[in-house]
């Protein structure tokens, strides 16, 4: 594994991940709202989901924190928006949601840390994720309260899925990696609410099924379960930063290095070769 870290260069590959999206902008306040906004599109092909996330923020402006703050989410400018299951109203949920933390709050980083307290949690839950996941999907259930109706838009919801549903969430804990780790030239380091040993990994299915291959892990649902049992035994390799592999792991599907097959071309070579067990 830590081969696979070595051999890939994350600097270089920046900018073909959704990361390179708000690393764009130079204020803390901008790359936090750049970075939610891209994390809640990734989904689907990675071109693509970077194009929804260009396509989402380009009417924002250079200071999209300041432009939701000041003067809201651009009137009629999501009128067509579309990004598979994405409509134009479902994001401008998205953007009012996060106005309302930044005029309420000053920060989504403030909404994350005021939502729960240590004292909050079981005694008996030793599991060093274990605040974080509370203070996660108090997060997400606050931006959702903030739009202040009854029934919310399934779109909206995808954007900003709970983790205490039970599902993987991937594109929820992709933006807390992005915000709490680092600043190491892909993930920010924005934020010191919550410490990196307290992540999960952002799993998918490409990323679940390398974790399958390596041992980390023989669940077949890619869910909630899976990534605290793949993040656990990540630990046990780095108990600090658990979720460093997560960048590196993920670019061998998005580079296409591994195809998910045996195969002569690609895995001569692929840094984690000895321990894939795939026939
Ligand atoms: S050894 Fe081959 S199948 Fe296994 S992870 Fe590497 S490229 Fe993929």
């Amino acid at each position: 594994m830590e081969g696979l870290l070595e051999q890939r260069d994350p600097r270089r590959r920046r900018d073909q991940d959704p990361v390179g999206i708000p690393w764009r902008y130079d204020r803390p306040a901008d790359r936090e709202v750049a970075s939610l906004v891209t994390a809640c599109l990734a989904y689907g092909q990675v071109e693509l989901l970077r194009d929804a996330a260009n396509r989402a923020l380009e009417p924002l402006g250079p200071t999209p924190a300041a432009r939701l703050q000041d003067r809201g989410v651009p009137a009629d400018a999501y009128d067509g928006f579309t990004y598979r299951m994405t409509k134009g109203p479902d994001l401008v949920d998205l953007l009012e949601a996060i106005r309302s933390a930044l005029t309420e709050h000053g920060s989504l980083e403030a909404v994350y840390a005021g939502r729960v307290s240590a004292s909050g949690i079981s005694d008996d839950d030793t599991d060093p994720t274990a605040l974080h996941r509370e203070r996660a999907s108090a997060f997400v259930r606050w931006l959702r309260s903030a739009r202040r109706r009854e029934e919310l838009a399934r779109g909206f919801t995808y954007l900003l899925p709970d983790p205490a549903d039970g599902s993987a969430c991937k594109r929820l804990h992709l933006f807390f990696r992005w915000m709490v780790r680092g600043p190491d030239g892909v993930d920010m380091g924005l934020w010191d609410a919550a410490d990196p040993s307290e992540l999960l990994m952002p799993l998918d299915t490409h990323t679940s099924r390398l974790c399958r291959y390596i041992g980390l892990t023989d669940r077949k649902s890619v869910d909630g379960k899976m990534a605290r049992i793949v993040t656990r035994r990540l630990r046990e390799l780095d108990p600090q930063d658990p979720v460093k592999y997560d960048f590196a792991l993920c670019h061998l599907g998005i580079s296409e290095d591994c195809i998910h097959t045996r195969s002569e071309e690609h895995c001569p070579g692929c840094p984690i070769e000895a321990i894939c067990t795939l026939d």
